[in-house]
């Protein structure tokens, strides 16, 4: 695992700022405009957080908690691994395949 510090530019350590980094995966750096794109590694850090979503919303279900209560519980852990999940991508200058 990566120690957790905010990604920056491969090409001119700009660090980008979270709001930078929670709305695309393709992006440029504001500082020198080089395209970024995520290291094969960043890319699946971020994917073990779906299974995570997936698990306690299957553990609710079996508890027999109500989708009242299931609903939004999913939708404030989305908003909490928005807001986790960049700190874990690290760029790099080639487009990595994806599998
Ligand atoms: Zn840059």
């Amino acid at each position: 695992m990566y120690d957790i510090e905010i990604p920056s530019c491969w090409n001119c350590e700009h660090e980008f700022k979270l709001r930078e980094l929670v709305w695309s995966w393709r992006m440029r750096c504001p500082s020198c405009k080089k395209k970024q794109f995520l290291t094969k590694e960043s890319r699946f850090n971020t994917l073990l957080f779906s299974p995570i979503l997936m698990i306690v919303i299957f553990i609710m279900n079996v508890w027999n908690f109500s989708w009242v209560i299931i609903i939004p519980v999913s939708f404030c852990l989305f908003l909490i691994f928005m807001f986790i999940i960049p700190y874990f991508y690290r760029f790099t200058d080639k487009e990595a395949p994806f599998v």
